[in-house]
């Protein structure tokens, strides 16, 4: 019995052996061609997009993105965008923070990135290298038809080369991972606005749930910020922004009920969208709810984008706020806040460096959250689904529940193509 095992053994080995030769082999001739290296300045996870931004040297035309994949050498290339500088070329794999490469489109595999240029005429060939401080990461798919794929991306060096790379294989998804988070404001002693004896805390918990069961027919896994009617914290370890990066939630919907300091007949819905973001999610979720349920488009003129969506930055006076508030708590005052951030705490923390989080400087003295400076989040959205100070809107809202929520779900389910 020893002997078989013995032998089994060595055949295991011998295979094993042979594997890295072959992988030996590849990434010698992979490298064999290359024409030298460029450097990755930033790289990120939003959502479901994976992005790049670098330099390299020289003026370089027609720049794309390859994944090459290692097994049989197909390549899948990505659209980049360029700009000179110096004697640089400065490229980037997105305009807009929840465009670029698609995760979920990456077929099982492993690959080699590099970066393309046409010159004379020739394809010439640029390995990766990493200059961030940030190391690997690593994504899991959307469930789908109960099944996930697990993606690292990861920087490598082969001899002199130093290359980014990244694997696409099945896998489980493990328990603390989530498709999506649902966050329903306020809680506990914080009811946030209220009308006629209702509370919008309830009201946003009652949709969440149902919300919640609907998407998980569809086979979603999702989590909740909070199950019952309690407060919880917005920073730290039970902290409503934390739920996004634990889980790394492909979606983080918060959902709030309006209120206006004048009465409003008619109320309507609203999307907030993070600055800087294609619409077309948002823009999907208001023209459900308006053509699925008996509300309008909110007639708010004030950061409106476009019918039901909305885009608010902060303003001076808010970031001279933020820094009084600072001070006044004894913390450094966050130094990345700017007019072109976005006003809503809850989109603006959750999407990592990407959607300018800062968790503000409170986190070098308690490191409390882990994910300060984060290069991966949350995609994030607050929707106000209506006024409850509006007796017809809030009427609509008690009533027209299963609508409002069928409504949302058809859009996510187009959203993230399931
Ligand atoms: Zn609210």
């Amino acid at each position: 019995m020893k002997k078989i095992i013995f032998v089994f053994l060595i055949i295991i080995l011998l295979s094993g052996c042979q594997k890295e030769n072959m992988q030996e082999e590849k990434l010698a001739s992979t490298f064999k061609d290359i024409s030298g290296e460029a450097r990755v300045l930033v790289f990120t996870i939003y959502g479901r997009f994976f992005n790049l931004e670098g330099e390299i040297d020289g003026e370089k035309k027609d720049l794309t993105l390859v994944m090459r994949n290692s097994s049989n050498d197909e390549e899948v290339e990505y659209k980049v965008f360029t700009r000179k500088e110096d004697n640089k070329t400065i490229f980037k794999t997105n305009e807009l923070i929840n465009d670029g490469i698609n995760l979920e489109q990456v077929l099982e595999g492993n690959y080699i990135l590099f970066l393309k240029s046409t010159e004379d005429e020739k394809e010439i060939y640029y390995t990766l290298n990493n200059k961030t401080d940030y190391k690997d990461l690593e994504y899991y798919t959307i469930t789908k038809n109960s099944s996930n794929r697990k993606i690292n991306i990861k920087f490598n060096k082969y001899q002199d080369n130093n290359y980014m790379s990244l694997d696409c294989l099945k896998s489980k998804l493990p328990k603390n991972i989530y498709d999506i988070v649902l966050d329903p404001g306020h809680g506990g002693k914080d009811v946030g606005a209220n009308k006629n004896g209702k509370y919008e805390s309830q009201i946003n918990l009652d949709y969440a749930l149902s919300l919640k069961s609907s998407l998980e027919k569809l086979g979603l896994r999702v989590k909740l910020t909070r199950e019952k009617d309690v407060s919880i914290p917005n920073y730290g370890e039970d902290g409503r922004v934390n739920f996004a990066y634990e889980t790394k939630a492909k979606l983080f919907l918060s959902i709030h009920q309006n209120s206006a300091i004048y009465n409003v007949q008619d109320g309507g819905v609203e999307v907030y969208v993070p600055n800087h973001a294609n619409t077309s999610f948002a823009e999907s979720v208001v023209k459900n709810i308006v053509d699925m349920t008996s509300t309008t488009y909110s007639k708010n003129k004030s950061n409106k984008v476009k019918d039901g969506v909305y885009m608010r930055t902060l303003s001076a006076a808010d970031i001279e706020d933020m820094q009084k508030e600072a001070l006044k708590n004894g913390y450094e005052p966050y130094d990345k806040a700017s007019t072109d951030s976005t006003y809503y705490f809850i989109i603006r923390e959750t999407g990592g460096i990407v959607s300018g989080a800062y968790v503000d400087s409170r986190n070098k003295e308690k490191p409390w959250n882990n994910y300060y400076d984060s290069n991966y989040g949350s995609e994030s959205y607050l929707f106000e689904l209506g006024y409850i100070n509006s007796s017809s809107n809030l009427d609509i809202l008690v009533k027209e529940k299963d609508k409002y929520v069928e409504a949302i779900t058809k859009s996510i389910k187009d959203y993230l193509e399931i």
